[in-house]
């Protein structure tokens, strides 16, 4: 169990900003860019390196929610970054798989 099961309980809060029947996204508690969001399937995947065929058409939906955040948040115009941290060299500190949507200002290339 990890934190974000806990927030798709609904057993502690998060500012969501959009939902279906598979996934959840919620403002990031320590947000990088002026939009900052995690969108979350709702079951257990600890992460990209253990999604497997079976998952496949819910990273689908996972994608596709993301940009239906961007949209949401007003920042399809003006572009956006979706990131997903694998492990300890990708910085990956909570193992519930998650993708980042990043926007709201000009993001630096290569990551740090
Ligand atoms: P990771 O480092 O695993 O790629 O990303 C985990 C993200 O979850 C971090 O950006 C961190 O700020 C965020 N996070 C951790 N705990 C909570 C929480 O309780 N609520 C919310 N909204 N975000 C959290």
């Amino acid at each position: 169990m990890t934190i974000f099961d806990r927030i798709i309980r609904r057993e502690i809060p998060a500012d969501i900003v959009y939902e279906t029947d598979e996934v959840l996204a919620f403002r990031d508690i320590h947000p990088v860019a002026p939009v900052h969001v995690l969108v979350i399937p709702k079951v257990a995947v600890e992460g990209l390196a253990h999604a497997g065929p079976e998952h496949e058409a819910l990273l689908g939906k996972l994608m596709i929610a993301c940009g239906q955040v961007a949209r949401i948040l007003g920042i399809d115009r003006t572009g956006y970054r979706v990131v997903t941290n694998v492990g300890s060299d990708g910085g990956q500190s909570v193992f519930h798989l998650h993708l980042h949507v990043l926007g709201g200002r000009p993001l630096g290339w290569p990551p740090g």
